[in-house]
């Protein structure tokens, strides 16, 4: 581990939604899960979804844009209101969106004129907690102009508490806004599809019984990701507390006295310290601070861990009294406050490792697929079997083989005269759900442009750029996607890169910080949530008059791949004929990529 990391526990999110959904159900009541704590991390929405959850909540464009990106297709509602300002986008990217503020609606109908559609409107009502909202008397007048703007639907009224002015949701304000919902029903002859009821501190009222029956949503964030309600800061049964973990390691352990020695002015926040003399302590310093989190809202998951303060890069801990043995390198856990999960979440500086358990295991058996007439199993050489592996086939390439092999946890090796990355990747999102992708080419794969060879566009077509009917982003989120090697890429890949939060390191980057570095990040971001990693591998990286990959880096690249254990599925492509000139480093590299050594060790 090098920086601060939180691991998220993506099947705890799942279950604290279920557990969420399943309650509210039971109240006539759907929920919104809201992912921004997250910043509209895709895997978390995607554990809400598995969980239950039909629709999502998120406060910035920008992150749903990320959600998009991954084929995350249930609606989404805009929750903080919009800006006049970005009325187009809104209308673009959203389904529906919260709003108080009639000239930014009358901006969002004439940007859904214009793009064709209607945009749906909740009327946020102000019930008192001086956030959001229209006031109660001015609501009717409101409602009644909203119904006037032709590219707006009046979907439903909602509020919000417990945020600016701590105001509780109780029977009597929510009494207030079932009564206007009714109100505007009557008076204006619609119906509202929608009376949206609040958040995570609207679950201890509808646990007593106490939510009026009109009230059939709330947007729910906190209690799904830290199984906690809001109104009074209780445990949600049947939740889990900790599905997010922030993680940091021991930089500095050793004895120190407890109050600092000389004349003391103010600490490092312009704070002036007090200490209490507790004689010497074993005290530990870790790699993390509070440009990456908010440290009074850390709580360490080791019992007898205390923390002592922080600056900038060094939080403080006393673990004198550590039920469990730390020393220098130890890593030590934290759950967080939702301030803390927000920081830690939204810091680039914290790396975001979500966890998926319940994976197929891999097993050492190679099966060929393809037409190709270089790899037969004849072909790899006693070697692979002393690596522990058998390898068959070969068998035809279709998507039907390339599922079962995948199912049964063996590895297909795909190689044949066309590059069948797209069917090699279908075939692993359904065997195996979320999937990463690394590829290993000279360039991105990501042309834009329809006639573009077919080699040079791989990538683009797999994530629906030409048929939108052919998108497996849905199992391989551009965010699990790395591109190794890169050599050549034109302005609009660039930009795609950009734009889908894909991974690329081009040959500067691996000249920068070797191929070792490049390896262990492209692993951990391939990894990171799914159930294993496409390789598609293509010849041309290699070299390339001293531009491309050393065939040591690329030997290396392939060790480290096979040491990760994460390899699902492999493709080749660019092979060469039996008996050409690289013909024989093309077989070593395969035998790199599933284990072998210059020297077999034990
Ligand atoms: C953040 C937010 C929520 C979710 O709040 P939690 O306390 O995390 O459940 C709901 N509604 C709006 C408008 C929000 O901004």
């Amino acid at each position: 581990m090098s920086g601060p990391v939180i691991t998220v526990d993506l099947e705890k999110v799942e279950e604290n939604s279920r557990v969420i959904v399943n309650f509210c159900r039971e109240h006539g009541i759907a929920v919104m899960g809201v992912t921004k704590v997250t910043c509209g991390m895709p895997s978390v929405a995607r554990a809400m979804i598995s969980g239950g959850i039909r629709q999502l909540g998120e406060s910035r464009i920008e992150n749903i844009k990320r959600l998009r990106n991954s084929g995350i297709d249930v609606p989404i509602t805009l929750l903080r209101i919009p800006p006049l300002s970005a009325a187009r986008e809104v209308v673009m990217y959203t389904d529906c969106s919260l709003n108080s503020e009639l000239p930014v609606m009358s901006e969002l109908s004439a940007a859904a004129e214009e793009l064709g559609k209607i945009h749906d409107v909740i009327l946020m009502l102000d019930l008192g907690d001086l956030r959001e909202g229209i006031w109660p008397d001015d609501l009717m007048t409101a409602a009644r102009k909203v119904l006037e703007l032709p590219g707006i639907h009046l979907r439903g009224l909602g509020t919000n508490l417990t945020c600016y002015g701590g105001v509780l949701p109780t029977q009597e304000n929510m009494k207030t806004l079932a009564l206007f919902a009714n109100r505007i029903e009557e008076e204006l002859n619609i119906s509202l599809e929608i009376v949206s009821g609040g958040n995570s501190s609207s679950l201890d009222l509808v646990s007593r019984g106490q939510m009026p029956k009109r009230i059939n949503q709330l947007r729910i964030g906190e209690a799904i990701m830290l199984g906690r309600e809001t109104a009074f800061g209780k445990r949600w049964p049947g939740t889990s507390p900790d599905a997010f973990i922030l993680k940091a390691e021991l930089i500095e352990v050793k004895e120190k006295p407890s109050v600092p020695k000389g004349k003391t002015g103010m600490d490092a926040f312009g704070k002036k310290p007090v200490f209490t003399d507790r004689g010497l302590r074993k005290r530990g310093i870790l790699n993390i601070g509070r440009e990456d989190v908010a440290i009074e809202g850390l709580a360490p998951v080791i019992q007898g861990v205390s923390i002592l303060g922080a600056s900038s890069d060094h939080l403080l801990v006393d673990i004198t009294d550590s039920k469990k043995e730390l020393k220098l390198g130890s890593e030590v856990g934290f759950v967080m406050d939702y301030g803390a999960l927000l920081a830690g979440m939204t810091s680039s500086y914290v790396i975001k490792e979500p966890i998926l358990r319940g994976v197929v295991k891999q097993q050492k058996r190679i099966v060929l697929t393809g037409d190709s007439p270089v790899f037969s199993p004849s072909f790899f050489p006693e070697d692979m079997r002393m690596l522990g592996y058998s390898v068959e086939g070969p068998l035809p390439a279709t998507e039907d083989t390339l599922i079962e092999t995948m199912k049964q946890g063996a590895i297909p090796f795909v190689a044949g005269r066309d590059r069948l990355t797209l069917l090699g990747m279908k075939a692993m999102g359904s065997a195996l759900g979320q999937s990463g992708f690394i590829l290993i080419d000279s360039h991105p794969s990501l042309m834009s442009d329809p006639d573009a060879p077919e080699d040079r566009k791989v990538l683009s077509s797999a994530l629906g750029l030409f048929d939108p009917s052919i998108n497996v982003s849905t199992e391989f989120s551009p965010e699990n996607i790395v591109l190794i090697g890169i050599r050549e890429a034109d302005r609009e890949e660039s930009e795609i890169i950009r734009r889908m939060n894909i991974t690329a390191f081009t040959m500067e980057d691996i000249d920068f910080l070797g191929i070792r570095e490049v390896m262990h990040r492209s692993l951990r971001t391939a990894g990171a949530g799914t159930a294993g990693v496409y390789l598609s591998f293509c010849q041309n990286v290699i070299d390339g008059n001293g531009e491309g990959l050393t065939t040591r880096e690329l030997h290396l690249a392939m060790e480290l791949i096979s040491r990760s254990g994460l390899m699902r599925c492999m493709d080749i492509s660019g092979c060469l004929k039996r008996g050409q000139k690289d013909f024989s480093s093309l077989l070593h590299f395969t035998e790199s990529v599933f284990g072998k050594r210059i020297l077999i060790k034990d």
